[in-house]
């Protein structure tokens, strides 16, 4: 993962970073000032969209310290769960968060997941 850039500016060897500015394609479904919102290339449901914020911040332990990241990432990521058409059916927001949940990107994201039923828990 890349390592922490406290501040939030944006780190060239980070993979999310380098898309948030194009460098890097990804089908952009949603973007604005604060965040970037693409679909996963290693779909693990039939809708799967990643919403990052533009800011570099390495995973949610550190997210506290951005006021208002939270408030745009996750007002982001619902508005992309209903622009696919899962209000109805439902979606999972998944925030995987340093290594034992398996977080293999440095640069926090969320998750948005849906089109089909879920289990819980998780494995
Ligand atoms: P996580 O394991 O929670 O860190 O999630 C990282 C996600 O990023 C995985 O679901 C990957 O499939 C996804 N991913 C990795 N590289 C890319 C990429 N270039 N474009 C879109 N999604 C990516």
């Amino acid at each position: 993962m890349s390592e922490s850039i406290a501040d939030g500016r944006p780190d060239p060897t980070c993979l999310f970073c380098r898309i948030a500015v194009g460098h890097i394609p990804a089908t952009i479904v949603a973007s604005d000032e604060r965040i970037v919102a693409f679909r996963d290339i290693n779909p693990a449901a039939p809708t799967h969209v990643l919403v990052i914020p533009r800011l570099h911040v390495p995973s949610a332990a550190g997210a506290h310290a951005f006021p208002g990241l939270w408030d745009a990432v996750m007002t982001a990521a619902t508005r992309v769960a209903a622009a696919e058409g899962l209000d109805e059916t439902g979606y999972r927001l998944n925030v995987n968060t340093g290594a034992d949940a398996g977080q293999s990107v440095g640069h926090l994201h969320v998750h948005v997941l849906g089109g089909r039923a879920m289990s819980w828990p998780p494995g």
